[in-house]
């Protein structure tokens, strides 16, 4: 597989060479704005003891202030459904212990929860199931900025040590070329050995492959298509090169960029929308991401309204 070969250019002009990614980039730019509103970090509990193999948010029970979940969850839907999503329009206006469960589904990756939701609400399972992925990554990005020293140092594991999820792509980092692991939602990044499947641990260096890439980044940029959130970024490490590490043993996937540095957290969702060709590519070569977290959570969502505990319903 060929992008083309093309000098270094920008994530914001790949954006903007590509109008169809305008909807969704319209809710990352909302999502990147809610990440901003530090009263978020009012609802992170002491995280867990360090542990080598349970993420931090184990059985934690997180609190957001119920005004706060209630503003977000009908910004976000609405967004959605001006981007496309229209079906989710008619759950904007939903009550406050919908909004709290749609955070904790997607808190917690369940997809089955996500569809009984669904069918309760009348609308589709997988525009509420795209916006659900999204709707803890402000509550996530709280956590992780929290507690991000309390990550064990010998964690090993391909899935995330503070959420819990697999890694929405890896790095490989500086002139060392490390390996290094982002987590999609909280932007966690921690280390992992090469050579190995990051969800079955199969190291057995013949089952293990890899589709190569040239990123390119051109493409006819068209300045009026970018949102505000692609203009904004000033990425500094432009993508130099891509890759698909591929097991034979679990025909699991994941996509490798080439950077200097760690990419800066909110160009995570944006840099993982500019490598789609590679999803497309591993994808038609029949290999697959698991679907659902690397490790369970049991964690929780409630709601204060008012200082006190609101009567949320699991
Ligand atoms: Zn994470
Ligand atoms: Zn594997």
């Amino acid at each position: 597989m060929s992008l083309a070969s093309s000098s270094a250019v920008s994530l914001a002009d790949l954006a903007r060479s590509h109008t169809e990614w305008r909807p969704w980039l319209a809710v990352l730019e909302i999502v990147t704005e809610a990440v901003g509103d530090r009263a978020w970090r009012l609802a992170v509990p002491e995280p867990a003891p360090p542990s080598d193999v349970a993420p931090l948010l184990a059985g934690a029970t997180l609190t957001p202030d119920a005004r706060l979940v209630r503003r977000w969850g009908r910004r976000l839907l609405d967004t959605a459904a001006s981007a496309g999503a229209t079906a989710l329009a008619g759950v904007a206006r939903a009550d406050d212990d919908t909004l709290a469960e749609l955070l904790e589904c997607g808190l917690v990756q369940d997809g089955a929860r996500v569809s009984a939701l669904a069918t309760r609400l009348g609308v589709e399972p997988e525009a509420l199931g795209a916006v659900t992925a999204v709707a803890p990554v402000p509550l996530l990005r709280a956590c992780a900025e929290r507690w991000r020293e309390r990550v064990s140092p010998a964690w090993s594991h391909g899935y995330c040590p503070i959420c819990g999820a697999w890694p929405a792509l890896a790095e490989a980092r500086g002139l060392e070329r490390a390996r290094r692991l982002r987590c999609g939602r909280c932007a966690a990044d921690w280390g992992f050995a090469w050579l190995k499947c990051v969800y079955c641990g199969m190291d057995d260096h013949a089952r293990l492959g890899r589709l190569v890439c040239d990123q390119d980044a051109a493409g006819e940029a068209s300045p009026a298509a970018a949102p505000r959130f692609a203009r904004a970024l000033t990425p500094r490490d432009p993508i130099r090169s891509t890759t698909v590490e591929t097991c034979l043993a679990c025909r699991g996937y994941l996509k490798t960029v080439t950077t200097l540095g760690p990419t800066p957290a909110d160009e995570l969702g944006l840099l993982d929308l500019a490598t789609v060709d590679l999803d497309v590519a591993a994808i038609g070569s029949g290999y697959s991401r698991p679907v659902g977290p690397g490790a369970p959570l049991g964690a929780r969502v409630r709601a204060r309204t008012g200082g006190l505990l609101s009567g949320w319903r699991g």
